[in-house]
C-alpha cells in the first residue's frame, strides 16, 4: 500500500509578510511550495493529502495535525522570522520524545535544505509543551500526535526576516528545486525510487501510469498516421504482440478503457 502522507501549507491567505521584501509573503510562498512538494512526492508514488483545499481559508493549526489522521508522515511547512536579519538557518522540528526515531528523517531534511539553500546551517529542534509537559508545545505537531502519525514535522526554510533567503524563496524555481530535494530524501527514507511508467505497461502509450482514452486516441492517430510513436511508444501500443500498430491494438485498448478487456 502506498504511504500516505499530510501536507500542510502553514498560514493561510496573506500571512508573515517580509519585513525585509514586501512581495513576500510565507502563506503564499509555502502554499506554492506545497503544491510543487505534492507533485513531485506523487511521482515516488506517495499518496499525498493536503490540509487546506483553498488558500485563501484558515483552518486552526490543531485541527490541521489532526487532518494526518491515518497518514504515515505529516509536513507543515513554512519560513521563520526572528528580531536579527542576519538569521538564516533551517530548522526542523521534530517530535520531543523523538518517537519513531523521528530525529533521523529531521536530520536529513534539515542538512540537505540548508544546503541547497546555502544558508549557514541546517537544525533539528524540538519543543515540549510548558504548561502541559508530555504533549507538544506546537499545535499543528499535538494534533499529529493525538492521531499518532508516526512521523510529523514543522519545516522552517529559512528565514523571510533575512533578504537573501526571502529572496531565494521567491524564486519560483528555487522552490520547485526545494520541492524536489525533499521529495527526494523523504523517498529514500521510506526506500522508493521513481515511479516509471511508460515501457513495459501495456496500452499507457503516453507513459502517464494510466491507461485511458488519450492511449487509444494517440493509438489511433498513430494507425492514422498523424502521428508517428518512438520505439517505446510502438512497444507499449502493440499491446497483442504482433509486432505492428494498428487497428487491432486500438480495438483492444479501446475495449479494455471500456471495461470489456484485460490487458495482459
Ligand atoms: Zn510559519
Amino acid at each position: 500500500m502506498a504511504k500516505k502522507i499530510m501536507l500542510d501549507a502553514g498560514h493561510y491567505a496573506k500571512y508573515n509578510r517580509s519585513p525585509v521584501l514586501p512581495s513576500y509573503w510565507e502563506s503564499e510562498a509555502m502554499w506554492a511550495l506545497h503544491l510543487d512538494l505534492k507533485r513531485e512526492l506523487e511521482a515516488f508514488g506517495f499518496e499525498v493529502l493536503t490540509t487546506r483545499k483553498e488558500q485563501e481559508k484558515d483552518l486552526p493549526v490543531y485541527e490541521r495535525g489532526r487532518k494526518a489522521k491515518g497518514c504515515d508522515l505529516f509536513l507543515s511547512l513554512h519560513s521563520n522570522a526572528s528580531k536579527s536579519e542576519k538569521t538564516d538557518r533551517v530548522v526542523v522540528y521534530r517530535a520531543f520524545d523523538n518517537r519513531n526515531d523521528a530525529d533521523v528523517l529531521a536530520g536529513k531534511l534539515s542538512a540537505a535544505i540548508a544546503g541547497l539553500m546555502n544558508v549557514s546551517g541546517g537544525f533539528v529542534a524540538t519543543r515540549e509543551s510548558d504548561d502541559y509537559p508530555g504533549t507538544e508545545y506546537y499545535g499543528v505537531l499535538r494534533g499529529a500526535a493525538k492521531e499518532n502519525v508516526p512521523l510529523y514535522y514543522i519545516i522552517e526554510h529559512g528565514f523571510h526576516t533575512n533578504l537573501y533567503c526571502t529572496k531565494w524563496l521567491s524564486e519560483d524555481a528555487n522552490r520547485k528545486r526545494l520541492a524536489k530535494l525533499e521529495a527526494e530524501i523523504i523517498a529514500g527514507y521510506y526506500g522508493l525510487s521513481p515511479v516509471k511508467p511508460g515501457p513495459g505497461k501495456k496500452g499507457d502509450v503516453n507513459f502517464d501510469g494510466a491507461v485511458n482514452a488519450f492511449d487509444y486516441q494517440l493509438v489511433k492517430a498513430a494507425v492514422l498516421g498523424t502521428v508517428t510513436f518512438g520505439e517505446e511508444q510502438k512497444a507499449a501500443a502493440d499491446v497483442n504482440g504482433d509486432g505492428r500498430v494498428d487497428a487491432f491494438d486500438y480495438s483492444m485498448i479501446k475495449a479494455a478503457v471500456l471495461g470489456n478487456y484485460k490487458l495482459e
